[in-house]
């Protein structure tokens, strides 16, 4: 039984419906692969899914899963590109193979490694796993949120995470974009940061979203 075939038809079940679709012929197109009506019917039989009209749901076990899948992939993904710098494609096309191996406990350490990011490169949700709502990793993380930095430490910007208060533009317009390295001079009454010689202070809601390295 193909298992690596049933990984991708999961993986795309998760991100269609991330899109509002649950279209069986859409996960046909997805793939693209002739024998996908027999894996389907098989991840059916299998209890991974149930299948109705024209639509496909996913069921506990392929949930779990996908959702597993998914996790992994998007980790991977931040692992590659913000970390070690590798190129969005290949960043991409490793983590599709990566993301059928890792074991649970490597995947947990990776997302403490990385400060337990919310989304990945793309800006998709990285689903949460067990590690994240631990007060304390086991790991030491390589990359924490700037918020975390003690007064005086320096960090190199790894990632932002977009979301409403941080637009990207605005951020980038100030020098805060990854690979900058800044410098934390105050925590309180506000953020104080220091980056290429200029002083700024910035509100706490942005600093939620900027992920560093400490140097
Ligand atoms: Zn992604
Ligand atoms: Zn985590």
């Amino acid at each position: 039984m193909d298992s690596k075939l049933i990984d991708e038809i999961l993986e795309l079940l998760w991100t269609l419906r991330e899109q509002g679709s649950k279209k069986y012929a859409d996960v046909v197109v997805g793939i693209g692969e002739s024998d996908v009506p027999d894996v389907i019917r098989k991840m059916e039989m299998g209890g991974l899914i149930s299948v109705s009209d024209d639509n496909i749901e996913l069921k506990e076990k392929g949930e779990t899963r996908a959702r597993d899948l998914i996790r992994r992939h998007r980790l991977a993904e931040r692992l590659f590109h913000d970390v070690m710098d590798v190129g969005m494609q290949e960043s991409e096309e490793t983590a599709c193979e990566i993301e059928h191996v890792l074991s649970p406990t490597v995947t947990d350490s990776v997302c403490a490694f990385l400060g337990h990011p919310p989304t990945c490169p793309h800006g998709k949700p990285i689903p949460r796993g067990k590690c994240c709502s631990k007060y304390r990793a086991g790991v030491k993380p390589l990359v924490v949120r700037l918020k975390e930095l003690e007064v005086g430490a320096k960090g190199r910007i790894v990632f932002i995470v977009p979301s409403e208060n941080s637009r990207i533009e605005r951020l980038a317009s100030m020098g805060i974009v990854p690979g900058s390295v800044l410098k934390l001079k105050k925590k309180r009454p506000s953020f104080v940061l220091e980056i290429d010689e200029t002083v700024l202070a910035v509100d706490s809601s942005i600093v939620e979203d900027i992920y560093v390295k400490q140097i």
